[in-house]
């Protein structure tokens, strides 16, 4: 098969693996960065360009599209979309996982477990909504952050009224979040592909950190999931519409609760950590799956 990662840098790890892995399986694996991608969109025949030449038609796309250049790179891989090729994950489903709060809303809406979460937009609402999540202390998490950046533990009240008035006055948007304590600084990385968690990891925070990001010095380690555990991040994944999904609980009293679904999760920490061979698992179900005009939404959407 003519496969195609759009990735913004061909060294990338996780870039690595599935061009190793995709060859060695006898694909042709080119990686476009998606910013070099320009589109004629027309009525007739859609195309994608790259320095002066259009790019033949591929089989399947496996989009790596960094939380910075997603309004590009999901325009970039909708125009794969019209012309038939067949996405690992599809653009309105990445668009749908990179925002925080309608996600949230989505799996709520189908009864899966989330930390009680609110939303507001005026200062003088600030007592109420922190009474919504059960008061202090609570998390305050902005919507654009990524990787635990803008991700504030307060607290006490007084700290939690501050950080969201200062917030507000900035115009953030930002969402304020019960806080699972028993979570004890650690949350478990699902990742699943298709209907099924693949590999999961616990990442601990180094001690005084509460988030447990790898990039904020966390450290992971194989974990074994419960039933409960494997089958809500099934379902967040299908919810999201994401074939691929890398889905972050926290571990409750009263079981497991989604704190986000990301639609390109990173391969190295989870390999690293489970020693499983994730990228041939991506490779092989793009070759079960990947048949032309196969998305759910051509692009529509
Ligand atoms: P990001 O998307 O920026 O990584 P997250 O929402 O995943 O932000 O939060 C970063 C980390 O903070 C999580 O991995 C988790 O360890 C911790 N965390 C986030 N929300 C909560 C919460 N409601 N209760 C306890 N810990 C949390």
């Amino acid at each position: 098969m003519r496969i195609a990662i759009l990735s913004r840098n061909k060294h990338l790890y996780s870039t690595r693996r599935l061009i190793e892995v995709g060859e060695e399986r006898g694909h042709e694996m080119h990686v476009l960065d998606p910013l070099r991608c320009y589109m004629n969109i027309n009525a007739k025949e859609p195309e994608i360009h790259m320095r002066g030449v259009e790019l033949p038609q591929f089989d399947a796309v496996i989009p790596r599209i960094g939380a910075s250049v997603t309004f590009y790179g999901t325009a970039v891989l909708r125009q794969f979309e019209m012309m038939g090729t067949y996405p690992l994950n599809e653009s309105v489903a990445i668009s749908r996982s990179r925002d925080k709060l309608r996600s949230l809303q989505l799996l709520s809406r189908k009864g899966i477990g989330l930390p009680v979460t609110g939303f507001a937009s005026k200062p003088s609402d600030i007592p109420d909504l922190i009474d919504m999540v059960g008061g202090a202390p609570l998390v305050i998490k902005l919507l654009e952050g990524t990787q635990g950046i803008g991700v504030v533990l307060a607290e006490t009240r007084k700290a939690a009224e501050s950080v969201i008035e200062a917030f507000m006055g900035l115009n953030a948007h930002f969402m304020v979040q019960e806080y699972i304590k028993e979570a004890g600084g650690a949350d478990i990385r699902c990742f699943v592909i298709g209907d099924k968690v693949i590999a999961a990891m616990k990442r601990q925070a180094k001690p005084g950190e509460f988030r447990s990001n790898l990039h904020r010095g966390g450290s992971a380690t194989l974990v074994k999931l419960s039933p409960a555990e494997r089958s809500t991040a099934v379902k967040a994944a299908k919810t999201m519409g994401l074939n691929v999904a890398g889905v972050d609980l926290l571990r409750s009293n009263h079981g497991p609760l989604v704190m986000e679904v990301n639609s390109s999760p990173g391969l190295e920490g989870i390999e690293s950590a489970t020693d499983k061979d994730v990228a041939t698992q991506i490779i092989t179900f793009i070759e079960k799956n990947a048949k032309q005009h196969k998305t759910r939404t051509k692009g529509r959407g």
